[in-house]
């Protein structure tokens, strides 16, 4: 069920990143080009792709923003292809559109008609012939199904069936291991089994990242946070809920967010730092109120409840414990309404209203027998016999602290152990029985000391918490401040570059203008300058022949120079349409030919040994020979013989063609400076030339991505060699990387 076919459109890469990033509106304006592209080439199968992608981004972002119109809207778009009157469709496609549309109706909480929909899908399933995918994207919807109405053992069996279905190591599945994973780390979050949660986690987070799904990401980095939380490792859970929490942050995922807060407040309120749980947990109901489910919200007041009890604000404590009694009321949660029934009753008795605090312990009690729930029974049984204590009933309280102190044992409950000791001691010592008292007094003490030292290591962690959350704080600054720097240079940089690519292509403008528009007025004075030599040959005197000879040299140079100039100015204008295959011995026999005079003139000869067909630009490569081949036989030694050699040769993947002689050399320090435009090393008369030869040669090789070497020595010869990279037909400049892609997910 992946998008496959959607690939090749380019909007729709960018539409799946803009989801992923959570930019849900211009995610959306991506998504709506890709299906009227696929509705204009009239391809049904990417129309309906396009659609589900459509519904994927409504859900996600219904999600998101609590937002339940926009889940109608994904209704609404798949029932227009869901409609009978249209059966154009293959059957494959209607059938993800009804599992896409199972999906919409659990998250309108719609269960009894997505799970007669999600049957018939199961029931037609068989008949497809389907692939492992498909039935593993059933099989979890199945699991959501029963998830979201809280039968978490059905929910575990069908994310067992879709794992025995993937091989575990088969990497090409990733994406669905990922979603698979996630799934069975949320229902084993709801068990509380926290056996293979680490595990989950661990996959979880490392291919997420590899498929840049930052939602499963902070899945599964809650869960080894948790996992670390179950074991009373608070350095690890706090690192790793951090981490979950900027993930969720990033990418604006409140309810997320809100989770985290909340885990966070709790592992402070573990190691008695109450005034950071109680922020973390006031922040929580203050401004993520609107995506908390009960069960948190219940969790929170309750805890908020407590830490005010322990510090003594008793006032505050009772607010908290009646909100949360409230709650539970309206849902109808027993077993929180008896665990806050009996907070209340622990608090009234604190402020010494016994009567009512006896009122609602066993009004706690009631609900704690007819349910049969243990957890948090033991509180309420030593908070009866502390009052029964207060109210002087001895025999009462000895009988319900008693109880009390069985069940903290059983539940491994310390600090209402302690409690209980410390009444019976006392109780003892009211009923003048001293042994006993004694008896509880020293194992009152003995757990307390244990307590306390436990206690005292824990606050060692809070400060050693505080202490790296501090170190981290430093350092995410200084890496902005150096990411802020960085990207100010960046733009800094960028802007520069457009300048001077402007500027660049504003001189090559103005190069090749100039030396274009100076040729006509050249004419000009050429032409004119030889019609008063002939018109007025008589009325001169002998001197002026001289004059008209240097006119017409200074004419015929500056022709020279604005016809090399003008060669410089167009090399790149449309080069890159011209790559082809160039047989380079034809291109050699064609420069041979061009300079055919010089050659004869000059009695040189040029050699080369087998050179290839390679793929190029050809016009640059005839510049090239003509410019190394002419200066070779230009340079030449005196009195010897001119030899020029041409050498290719293939070296990993490049291309090096050399041009050798034997004449007059460079001096070493002149080398840089011969590249340089209008640079000569020879006065004129010396050699013929304008000085842009080797400035053209330069151009091109920028353009072909290569260089120019030289070795030279004077009086010996020179050698420049061209090394070009091989570019293969077909090679594509710009890879942009693997593209990421979202596909629908549960
Ligand atoms: P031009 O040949 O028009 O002078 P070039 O740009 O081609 O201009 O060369 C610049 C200078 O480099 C030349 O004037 C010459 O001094 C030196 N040069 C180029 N090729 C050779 C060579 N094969 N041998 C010696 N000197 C050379």
């Amino acid at each position: 069920m992946t998008n496959e076919i959607l690939l090749d459109i380019p909007e729709f890469h960018e539409a799946c990143r803009l989801l992923s990033k959570r930019q849900f509106g211009e995610s959306m304006s991506c998504a709506e080009k890709v299906l009227l592209l696929a509705n204009k080439e009239g391809s049904i199968e990417r129309a309906i792709k396009a659609l589900h992608f459509i519904v994927e981004i409504n859900n996600t972002q219904g999600r998101y923003e609590s937002e339940k119109e926009l889940f109608y809207m994904s209704l609404k778009h798949l029932e227009e292809i869901l409609t009978p009157s249209i059966s154009i469709y293959p059957n494959e496609y209607l059938w993800e559109t009804r599992l896409k549309k199972v999906e919409t109706l659990l998250l309108l909480e719609k269960y009894e008609e997505a799970k007669k929909l999600l049957l018939q899908c199961e029931a037609e399933e068989a008949l497809l012939q389907t692939s492992t995918e498909r039935r593993i994207h059933l099989l979890l919807s199945f699991s959501e199904l029963y998830y979201l109405q809280n039968e978490y053992d059905r929910a575990t069996h069908y994310t067992r069936l879709s794992f025995d279905l993937l091989d575990y190591k088969e990497s090409k599945e990733g994406r669905l291991l990922l979603k698979v994973y996630a799934q069975a780390i949320r229902v084993c979050l709801r068990r509380h089994d926290h056996r293979r949660i680490q595990e989950y986690g661990i996959r979880t987070v490392e291919l997420s990242e590899k498929y840049n799904d930052e939602e499963r990401k902070f899945i599964g980095l809650n869960a080894i946070a948790v996992h670390h939380g179950s074991k009373y490792d608070f350095k690890m859970a706090m690192l790793y809920f951090r981490n979950a929490l900027n993930t969720s942050l990033e990418i604006n995922y409140r309810y997320g967010t809100a989770y985290c807060l909340v885990n966070i407040g709790t592992i402070y309120a573990n190691l008695y730092n109450y005034s950071d749980a109680l922020d973390y947990y006031t922040t929580v109901l203050g401004e993520y109120g609107d995506v908390l489910d009960n069960n948190t919200g219940l969790i929170i007041l309750n805890n908020i409840g407590n830490i005010y009890f322990v510090v003594g604000r008793l006032d505050e404590a009772l607010e908290y414990f009646e909100r949360s009694l409230n709650l539970a009321e309206s849902i109808n949660y027993n077993e929180m309404r008896a665990h806050t029934l009996a907070q209340i009753s622990r608090a009234l008795a604190a402020k010494g209203v016994y009567n009512k605090a006896l009122d609602y312990a066993f009004q706690s009690e009631r609900i704690i027998m007819e349910t049969g729930d243990r957890e948090g029974k033991q509180i309420n049984l030593i908070t009866i016999g502390d009052i029964y204590y207060k109210l002087k009933n001895y025999e009462q309280a000895l009988n319900y602290v008693g109880r009390g102190l069985v069940c903290s044992k059983e539940v491994r409950d310390e600090v209402s152990e302690i409690r209980g000791y410390r009444l019976m001691s006392n109780i003892f010592k009211e009923k003048r029985d001293f042994e006993k008292a004694l008896e509880y007094q020293l194992r009152y003490s003995e757990a307390q000391e244990k307590y306390a030292m436990a206690q005292r290591n824990l606050q060692i962690i809070d400060v050693e918490i505080r202490y790296d959350i501090q170190q981290k704080e430093k350092e995410i600054a200084l890496l902005k401040k150096y990411k802020n720097q960085l990207s100010a240079q960046h733009e800094k940089i960028k802007e520069q570059n457009k300048q001077l690519i402007s500027a660049n292509d504003d001189l090559m403008q103005f190069a090749y203008a100039v030396s274009h528009d100076l040729k006509e007025p050249l004419r000009m004075v050429g032409s004119y300058s030889q019609l008063i030599q002939r018109r007025y040959e008589h009325q001169l005197d002998s001197s002026s022949d001289k004059f008209f000879y240097f006119v017409n040299e200074g004419v015929s140079r500056m022709n020279q120079l604005l016809d090399d100039l003008l060669k410089y100015a167009i090399i790149g204008k449309e080069d890159d349409q011209n790559w082809e295959r160039v047989n380079l011995a034809e291109i050699l026999r064609i420069t041979k030919f061009s300079l055919k005079l010089v050659i004869e003139e000059s009695g040189a000869s040029i050699t080369s040994n087998t050179l290839p067909v390679i793929f190029t630009n050809r016009a640059y490569m005839s510049q090239l020979f003509q410019n190394f081949i002419s200066n070779a036989i230009k340079f030449r030694g005196a009195n010897r013989e001119t030899i020029v050699k041409v050498r290719y040769e293939k070296r990993i993947d490049k291309h090096h063609i050399t041009f050798e002689d034997n004449g007059i050399g460079i001096p070493q320090e002149a080398i840089r400076r011969i590249f340089l435009i209008f640079q000569r090393l020879h006065k004129r008369g010396g050699y013929e030339g304008t000085g842009i030869g080797l400035s053209i040669c330069t151009k091109i090789m920028d353009r072909l991505g290569g260089r120019i070497l030289v070795e030279s020595e004077e009086g010996v010869g020179s050698k420049f060699t061209i090394v070009l990279p091989e570019r293969l037909p077909g090679f594509l400049e710009e890879n942009n990387g693997t593209p990421s892609f979202l596909d629908e997910g549960f």
